[in-house]
């Protein structure tokens, strides 16, 4: 599959998002979200947005927004990857691979911002495995890809999306 950014995207109300989100998940169904910043691949738009990838349907749904959409994407992160895809902030770690650790740094930094790639996604350029995508403003798309759910990076990259 040929990845094509941005996606194409379907501009809907939080409210129409929501209940897109709760649809998924009460029928069983496969759906996943991604925020994204001003400036990112996925929406090549200037405002901030949560984008719901409703897979069985084959679209994908937005809501954009200027203001922080954090705190609007948990509850829909809990939705459709279950609870514990929003770790508490006094779960322990296990430590992440080498490269996800230098990404993580590179974030810390103020240097780009991260993307969780399950190997369903429309973005992810490496179908049927998972990828960690780190959008660097200086060094371009870093990735780190793995045939099995990389559960350690996931973990330290939601922290850092979610924090
Ligand atoms: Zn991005
Ligand atoms: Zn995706």
């Amino acid at each position: 599959m040929e990845m094509r950014l941005p996606l194409t995207i379907v501009e809907v109300r939080y409210e129409e998002l929501v209940a897109k989100a709760r649809a998924i998940a009460a029928a069983g169904g496969h759906g996943h979200l991604h925020t994204t910043v001003p400036g990112c691949r996925i929406t090549g738009d200037a405002r901030l947005a949560i984008v719901l990838e409703a897979t069985d349907e084959g679209a994908v749904y937005g809501f954009f927004d200027d203001q922080p959409i954090e705190d609007r994407a948990k509850p829909l992160a809990i939705l459709l990857h279950g609870a514990d895809s929003v770790p508490a902030d006094g779960d322990t770690l296990q430590p992440a691979c080498a490269a996800v650790d230098r990404m993580a740094d590179r974030m810390r930094m103020g240097k780009g911002h991260f993307h969780i790639l399950n190997p369903a996604c429309l973005v992810n350029s490496h179908p049927g495995r998972w990828t960690i995508l780190f959008e660097d403003v200086e060094l371009g798309a870093l990735e780190s890809v793995s045939d099995a759910r990389p559960l350690a990076d996931i973990r330290l990259v939601e922290r850092l999306i979610y924090a």
